[in-house]
């Protein structure tokens, strides 16, 4: 067979159950990838070992007729997931040396499908940031470049390491996870597809925890069969997860029909940002002019809370983040700092937490104590909470007047250069959320598809938002948007 990396999960399956190729073959081909692709920072911790186990054990489902869609698939696990007896460190030096004594239940649902895991992949500290910048290990890299410029530009963030992968061919398909955009930006900057579902499609459960009530998990891959097969097989009421939704799981790549006849894609003015470059509203217009020539009806709508999202997310997350990160003391978990004579239990939680978490990390503690705190619960949390409630609100208007889906870009840029925000305000990288926290913050499905490439070769995306649990319509309004966008692009290897 040819270049056994560049195949779709998809693909792979189909060439698995046709005896073309095995898992065994597969495995090797990208643990080989793997081996080359240090430059990218990508994979953190390698699991050579147990992939060729569990693709000795795929290799033999598949004989026995017993194969389902992901079994024998290489994949890569975003490092937020407990993967047991695997060093799972949120890219935070505070978890150096952790390795849970449990599985989460996402991966265990892949491997309970045949998945096979090629290591860890890199990511911002506790998925906070958006360049992969604040992770332990460095910054990961994208494979994508501008032009002939060897500049190294960022994969995007949190789940930087599972997009550079994918787009480089390390994996056929990785996890990511999305609080405010870590999926879809990520995805966007790098030219793959990346979906999260609704929330309480995918557990939580051993996903380390960021901001629990915008947490979600769901699949980066090459295209969107591929993120409707695997999507399906992360999916799963889980009773350990209190916000996981007891609901069927559809058949999505059964929904895959490509016909949007007669449905209506709202397009809101309120994502028409000051600034925004010309090569953005031109793949946004592109975008709306081949789902109008797919047959679907496109209407203009209002999402009037728009302009608050940003400042609702940037309270709402750290407040949970501060609560959540509290766990990480030098007691239970990971790094203690080592103590001096007369240190008593206070230094030890004081210096165990300044030395393992990094900057980003402190920042959004310390903001999301002071939002919390009594003197300013109301005045910050209290309002932010409100103003999600009215941005849940504009997107339940739209969809009750009809709208099935709403078109808007993915990201305001293109993968920008590493440290190239270094020395800028905080806020300006918080800017790259500015499309996709209003649907965390609704908890909607939401799905980035790479359509274009800017002036110097980098990938562009669009962005669908899609009604509460209707993963399946929204990914078959992608796939149409995919398949007049026709974007075949890869990077030039480099690495
Ligand atoms: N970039 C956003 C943040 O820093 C979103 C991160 C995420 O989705 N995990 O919070």
């Amino acid at each position: 067979m040819s270049d056994l990396s560049k195949m779709t999960l998809a693909g792979a399956r189909d060439a698995l159950r046709k005896g073309e190729t095995t898992s065994v073959e597969l495995t090797e081909t990208f643990l080989k990838a793997i081996e080359g692709a240090g430059a990218l920072n990508a994979f953190v911790h390698h699991t050579p070992e147990i992939a060729l186990e569990q693709a000795k054990a795929a290799d033999a489902r598949i004989g026995a007729g017993d194969a389902p869609d992901m079994c024998g698939l290489p994949i890569g696990i975003k490092d937020l997931f407990c993967t047991k007896g695997v060093p799972s460190q949120a890219a935070s030096a505070i978890l150096e040396g952790f390795k849970p004594e449990y599985e989460s239940t996402i991966t265990q649902n892949l491997f309970d499908a045949g998945a096979v895991m090629l290591g860890k992949l890199n990511m911002d500290e506790f998925a906070m940031g958006s360049s992969n910048e604040t992770s332990t290990y460095g910054n990961a890299v994208n494979p994508w470049r501008r032009g002939n410029d060897d500049a190294q530009l960022t994969p995007g963030g949190s789940s930087g390491g599972s997009a550079s992968a994918v787009a480089a061919d390390l994996c056929l398909a990785a996890t990511g996870t999305d609080t405010g955009g870590s999926i879809r930006q990520p995805a966007a900057f790098t030219g793959i597809t990346g979906i999260k579902p609704t929330y309480g499609r995918c557990s939580r459960w051993g996903v380390v925890a960021f901001a629990s009530s915008l947490d979600q998990a769901g699949p980066m891959t090459k295209d969107v069969r591929d993120a409707a097969i695997m999507l399906e097989a992360m999916c799963s009421y889980d009773a350990k997860d209190s916000t996981s939704a007891n609901l069927p799981v559809p058949n999505f790549e059964a929904m895959l029909t490509g016909d949007i006849k007669g449905k209506t894609i709202g397009i809101p003015k309120e994502y028409h940002m000051d600034g925004m470059p010309d090569e953005i509203e031109k793949l946004w217009a592109d975008g709306t002019a081949m789902l109008k020539a797919a047959g679907a009806k496109i209407v203009d709508i209002s999402l009037p809370h728009t302009k608050y999202a940003l400042p609702a997310y940037y309270v709402i997350a750290p407040a949970e983040a501060s609560s959540n990160l509290a766990r990480y003391d030098g007691v239970r978990y990971g790094h203690r700092a080592k103590l001096e004579a007369g240190d008593g239990i206070t230094e030890m939680y004081e210096k165990s937490r300044a030395q393992g978490f990094g900057q980003e990390v402190q920042r959004r503690v310390m903001i999301g104590t002071y939002v919390l705190s009594a003197g300013f619960y109301d005045a910050y949390y209290n309002r932010a909470r409100r103003v999600r409630a009215l941005i849940k609100k504009d997107f339940d208007d739209v969809f009750a007047a009809g709208v099935d889906a709403i078109l808007t870009p993915a990201t305001p840029s293109a993968a920008f250069g590493l440290g190239e925000m270094k020395d800028a305000d905080p806020v300006q990288m918080y800017l790259n959320d500015v499309f996709t926290v209003t649907v965390n913050l609704a908890g909607l499905p939401g799905i980035a598809v790479p359509t274009g490439l800017d002036s110097k070769g980098l990938p562009l995306a669009l962005q669908l938002i899609g009604k509460p649990w209707e993963e399946g319509d929204l990914l078959n309004t992608a796939y149409a948007l995919e398949q007049a966008a026709g974007f075949v692009a890869k990077p030039a290897k480099w690495w």
